[in-house]
């Protein structure tokens, strides 16, 4: 049994678990200046997973995408609706107070769409990409949980995610959206959960990672897959980048009913992605919101010249400390001289967050929910926040040192991520760059000719003008 009590459980255990751990985290302390950045693990090339779970922590609010939906389908006469509001779907009343309790006004976007298709019926397949945080999560768990038939004890509704950590989240959305359901029960299949062999799952909804569920599908046989009428695949570009589990998917979709309705989530798009979707979805409906655009507009880049990494940090704290009204991120290339920054920053009085690869998950949502409150100014990271945050109150992203790929080449797509902003919040920001040798020079200006903005020389330590780029 695993109804949603248990699950509020499951999760406060999870976040005992992060204070215990918590508790016990350091900062390294590496007293010396760092060595020049050699590239190795130390630089943090953050895998897919591990980026779509950051997104997704960063994400706490809705992305307003003003971007068109694009449909496909393959019969254009049958109609496809659309609704502006909740209760046109009518859905359950107590299942209804769940979405508006959860601050819950009016469909997003993609969910306008994506909900009638999914409510409808007889059952159409969906597959449905938008970017991280456009409410494809609150739409599956809503319709996976509209279809639920509380009266029959069995699984009925099974959701693969590919990590724990996203598994879990789904479980906690889901928990959060039956709260005034009694009748429905959720269960979690993923590490650390087990079952007795021999004995029978009751709960309507399973929610899980594709070998965990295997095992408890095939091998103990605690439920039984054919019986399942909804399956969600969620995340499914991240699925087909781990290691085995686009497999693991197959070998489960194989066992479900023909009639078994089919919703397939991703955040990106590729024909790598569709070939994995034709096999798990028949004859779907595709909807598709573009992804917003980062742009440079109105972000004033400046590059600074420093002869040494202790010029570099004077830079930093002579600009933070002049125009340090907002909050700040700075990136590095490796933990080393993350690890180095904070230090001096924090003995130097500044309250400083610091998010590396070397952290755990768990450590991650803590350090990034203390960013986002406010408690630290500022957030010292490598390229595992390679995609930036895109909250309001970040004026300053600087680059402690100049992203590059893999290759040690200039990296423009990281360069856009790291101090791009979309359109949500005005865009105003001022990106600083610390240029210490004629290579990073060069880096700096191939950034400039690749996005033809001017990226200007600021003087560090002229603090009168300093002030002027704060205006
Ligand atoms: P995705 O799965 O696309 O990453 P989520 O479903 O996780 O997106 O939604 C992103 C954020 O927006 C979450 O914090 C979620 O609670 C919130 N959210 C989702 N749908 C709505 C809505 N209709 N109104 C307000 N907030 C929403």
């Amino acid at each position: 049994m695993f109804p949603k009590a248990d699950w509020a459980n499951f999760v406060d255990e999870q976040e005992k678990l992060v204070a215990n751990k918590l508790s016990n985290v350091e900062i390294t302390k590496t007293n010396e200046l760092p060595k020049s950045d050699v590239s190795s693990d130390e630089t943090d090339q953050p895998s897919l997973a591990d980026s779509s779970f950051l997104q997704k922590l960063i994400r706490k609010g809705l992305v307003d995408n003003k971007n068109d939906l694009e449909i496909q389908r393959q019969d254009p006469n049958s109609p496809l609706f659309s609704v502006k509001t909740f209760e046109a779907l009518e859905l359950k009343p107590n299942l209804l107070k769940g979405v508006y309790e959860m601050g819950f006004n009016a469909p997003s976007k993609i969910q306008e769409t994506a909900l009638p298709t999914l409510l409808t019926d007889p059952p159409q397949n969906l597959i449905a990409q938008s970017q991280s945080g456009t409410g494809k999560t609150a739409a599956f768990v809503l319709a996976m949980l509209s279809r639920v038939n509380p009266d029959l004890r069995y699984p009925q509704v099974l959701c693969l995610s590919p990590t724990y950590e996203l598994a879990v989240q789904t479980g906690e959305v889901a928990a959060h959206m039956v709260k005034y359901c009694p009748e429905i029960e959720l269960k979690s299949a993923v590490r650390g959960e087990e079952v007795p062999r021999g004995s029978k799952l009751t709960e309507q909804v399973v929610i899980g990672t594709p070998g965990k569920v295997l095992d408890w599908a095939l091998k103990f046989r605690v439920f039984d897959l054919s019986k399942i009428t909804v399956f969600v695949l969620d995340e499914a570009d991240v699925m087909i980048d781990t290691q085995g589990h686009q497999d693991q998917c197959i070998r489960i979709h194989k066992c479900l009913s023909q009639t078994c309705q089919m919703m397939f989530f991703s955040a990106t798009y590729n024909q790598k992605i569709m070939d994995f979707a034709e096999i798990i979805v028949k004859n779907p409906i595709i909807i598709r919101l573009k992804r917003e655009e980062e742009s440079l507009d109105n972000i004033k880049q400046y590059y600074v010249k420093c002869a040494s990494q202790q010029e570099k940090y004077n830079a930093v704290t002579n600009i933070y400390g002049t125009v340090g009204v907002g909050q700040a991120i700075i990136f590095c290339h490796t933990r080393r001289t993350a690890n180095w920054l904070a230090e001096k920053m924090s003995k130097d009085g500044h309250a400083v967050a610091i998010l590396t690869g070397e952290l755990s998950v768990e450590q991650r949502i803590h350090v990034l929910d203390r960013f986002r409150n406010g408690t630290e100014k500022v957030l010292i990271t490598t390229n595992v926040l390679s995609r930036g945050i895109d909250v309001e109150q970040v004026t300053i992203v600087v680059n402690f040192d100049l992203p590059l790929d893999g290759n040690g080449q200039p990296d423009c797509e990281t360069y856009l991520h790291r101090i791009g902003r979309t359109g949500r919040f005005g865009k105003h920001g001022i990106a600083i760059n610390l240029v210490d040798s004629s290579e990073a020079m060069e880096i700096c200006q191939t950034f400039e000719k690749h996005f033809g903005r001017k990226i200007k020389y600021l003087n560090a330590d002229d603090s009168d003008e300093i002030e002027k780029i704060g205006a």
